[in-house]
């Protein structure tokens, strides 16, 4: 058996400390789960939505892939990892809110605004948001690195949510009232989280 140590010595803090704390919670929670929000994160690992959201086991249903992108609706044959998770969220364990969460200094969106995306799986993938790239370039013209990165995060995040609402069984949820989309930007060194506003701004959260 090899177990890198890291994480053999992780499992065994967490079943000395929160095991022992929390034995009746995962009792509880095999009967079952019925978390309130969906988090579509990237799969950085700097941006661990448990971790930020302070949330413990059974709170977020979260699916995390590079660059935190929802992919359009399309029906037929493929491997829909997250379109999978999106069904299984709403349809199944009724989520009342579903946030996409963005991220500073984010690889996937840096692949995106490359010349040319390297990656046999990521430049398809990040392809997703090449019409949010133009837009941001065209918006930008003589923008720096940072500053196209940080539009591009936050379009990303915008484009996303628009996909969300391609899905059919999602826009009934969101007709009846029964689900909410949110937006959310996470910064890396200081810890600031900014929410996508009515008006389509993304705000500080003090
Ligand atoms: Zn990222």
């Amino acid at each position: 058996m090899i177990i890198p140590d890291q994480l053999l010595d992780g499992y065994r803090q967490f079943k000395d400390a929160h095991l022992a704390e929390q034995g009746a919670l995962y009792r509880r929670l095999a009967q079952g789960q019925t978390p309130g929000v969906m988090m579509i994160a990237c799969a950085d690992s700097r941006v661990d939505p448990a971790t930020i959201f302070n949330a413990g086991p059974g709170e977020l249903f979260v699916v995390r892939n590079v660059a935190n992108l929802v992919p359009p609706y399309e029906p037929g044959g493929g491997y829909h990892g997250t379109s999978a998770a999106i069904e299984f969220a709403v349809e199944h364990l009724k989520v009342q809110d579903i946030v996409i969460m963005g991220h500073g200094q984010c690889g996937g969106i840096a692949a995106s605004l490359s010349e040319r995306p390297v990656g046999q799986f990521i430049a398809p993938w990040v392809d997703m948001i090449s019409d949010a790239r133009d837009a941001v370039l065209a918006d930008n013209r003589d923008a720096d690195t940072a500053t196209l990165q940080k539009a591009l995060e936050f379009a990303a995040i915008g484009h996303s949510l628009q996909n969300l609402h391609s899905f059919p069984f999602v826009q009934a949820a969101i007709d009846t009232g029964r689900v909410r989309l949110h937006g959310a930007w996470f910064a890396i060194a200081s810890g600031e989280l900014c929410w996508l506003s009515q008006s389509g701004q993304f705000e500080k959260i003090s």
